[in-house]
């Protein structure tokens, strides 16, 4: 699978974005300000692989034009940058990172968020019916949804560390090698070597430690924060529904204000610096 698809990118040449409106997005992305130019290049290169291999779909009447596509090819291909591939080894090619996308070629794009009907059963087997309203939504091996209206908020919306194309990107990372009926459960495939760790159980057990840490502090500061008035913790309390959640409002926030996530997740900025290869940022 790998190699077919590493062999087809070699015959599909990609179209390439234009200068200009290659600079008017990494304008609109302050967080993209900060890539040095061999990584601008590279990524402008995922890009272009990118917008080759996915399909874009406007939903209720919204036309999704190259700025859009653009905007969301180089959110989506940020973390990528310096990574492995995803069975852990090192890509040939730095398009084969997009191994890490290829459950799925669609992409559809909403207006503005989407209600979704959900269901919860209680402890004693009530059923309650409730809408959630979803900027994103990722699903392993379907379609990805985004709604354009929290897309283009983007650039103001990172000091507060959000992100929506990045987490719904870092739920397909995690959604890789699951089962039929498993869950993603924050848990992607490691690179060879993680954080010089040569022993992959070792590794393995060292990300579900920090990781099960950092998820336990962070859902007792909101259970502080709900229940006795204490200072709401920086990142969205949906990030304590889940494993798999924490994991993607996580991801949000550490590439788009490190800055901050490096103060109020000293652990996990170096768990994610291992998994996204952060140290590999002097690219010739
Ligand atoms: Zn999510």
């Amino acid at each position: 699978m790998s190699w077919w698809s590493s062999l087809r990118r070699q015959w599909r040449r990609p179209a390439p974005v234009p200068d200009a409106l290659w600079r008017s997005t990494l304008a609109t992305l302050p967080f993209l300000a900060t890539l040095s130019n061999a990584e601008s290049v590279r990524l402008r290169h995922l890009c272009e692989h990118f917008l080759l291999e996915k399909e874009f779909t406007g939903a209720n009447g919204l036309t999704v034009t190259d700025a859009m596509a653009v905007s969301i090819a180089a959110q989506a291909c940020r973390p990528l940058l310096h990574m492995h591939g995803p069975d852990g080894h090192p890509v040939r090619r730095s398009a084969d990172l997009l191994d890490w996308y290829d459950d799925f070629v669609g992409i559809v794009m909403q207006p503005g968020a989407v209600l979704a009907r959900r269901e919860v059963r209680d402890a004693a087997g009530v059923v309650h019916h409730y809408t959630e309203a979803l900027a994103g939504e990722s699903m392993d091996g379907g379609p990805l949804m985004l709604s354009w209206a929290d897309v283009a908020q983007a650039g103001e919306r990172a000091t507060i560390g959000h992100n929506v194309v990045i987490h719904e990107f870092a739920h397909k990372m995690d959604m890789r090698e699951l089962s039929p009926g498993e869950r993603p459960m924050g848990a992607p495939v490691l690179p060879d070597n993680f954080l010089g760790m040569a022993d992959r159980r070792q590794a393995a057990e060292h990300w579900h430690r920090t990781m099960g840490e950092a998820y336990a502090a962070f859902r007792e500061a909101v259970s502080m924060s709900e229940r006795f008035g204490a200072e709401a913790p920086w990142l969205d309390d949906y990030a304590a529904t889940d494993p798999a959640e924490f994991f993607a409002v996580t991801c949000e926030a550490y590439f788009v204000n490190r800055e901050r996530f490096g103060l109020e997740f000293p652990t996990l900025l170096a768990l994610y610096g291992g998994f996204f290869n952060a140290s590999a940022s002097a690219l010739q």
